[in-house]
């Protein structure tokens, strides 16, 4: 098996790279969908974040009011810590049982918005970064998700910077080109990472003699 951690700031291509490594086989565990899923209603995290942050977070039909929490969370810093607390655990434990269910000879993407906040990049036998300046970030996040100027660097923000994530890169992808270009860069690294596999295996071979 080997491990990889992708990561990327929001709007900077990271879901469009998952979406083209999966088609060339890799198994992704989708960090969003893991948050997501650990605050479904009877979960151990809602109840701690009902308890933290109050009944206004949960909605009607008892799930978590992504909005509000939203709205509390990437206004105070504080707040926002608090809330990792409760679920980066409890995403850390499901990421490690998805990849124990990959099987030996997989290659699993952790596609992980957070790889270098949670500390996670060192876990992982390789980290790949998408990168594109700020303003093109900003940019993209004008253009496909409706966020005005101020809401997309203010979310940008609350990430790691552009240079704290090219740090603990192992694999850099520039998707500053169109996406073509980004299509044949993944199709390389892909190739880049089956080699790297190969060579893991070939090294366990050799140490299991
Ligand atoms: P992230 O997962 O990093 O937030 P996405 O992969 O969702 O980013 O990409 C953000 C948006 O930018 C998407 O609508 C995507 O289709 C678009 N996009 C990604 N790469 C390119 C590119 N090279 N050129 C133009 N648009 C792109």
């Amino acid at each position: 098996m080997l491990t990889v951690g992708l990561t990327g700031g929001i709007g900077s291509g990271k879901s469009t790279v998952s979406a083209l490594l999966a088609s060339h086989g890799a198994v992704i565990i989708d960090y969003d969908k893991l948050a997501r899923e650990v605050v479904e209603p009877g979960s151990p995290a809602l109840q701690a974040i009902a308890e933290r942050f109050g009944s206004g977070v949960i909605a009607a039909d008892g799930t978590l009011d992504r909005p509000a929490l939203g709205a509390v969370v990437f206004a105070d810093e504080s707040a926002r810590r608090d809330l990792e607390a409760i679920t980066h655990p409890a995403i850390r434990d499901l990421a490690v049982a998805r990849q124990l269910a990959a099987g030996d000879d997989a290659i699993v993407i952790h596609d992980n918005p957070l790889l270098v906040e949670m500390g996670a990049a060192a876990h992982c036998d390789v980290v790949v970064v998408v990168d594109v300046p700020v303003d093109l970030q900003v940019e993209r996040l004008k253009a496909t998700r409706d966020m005005s100027e101020d809401e997309a660097r203010s979310r940008i923000a609350t990430q790691a910077s552009r240079q704290e994530r090219t740090g603990a890169a192992d694999l850099l992808i520039d998707n500053t080109g169109p996406i073509d270009e980004l299509d044949s860069i993944v199709g390389g690294v892909w190739d880049e990472l089956v080699l790297r596999a190969a060579a893991a295996e070939g090294a366990g071979r050799d140490s299991a003699l």
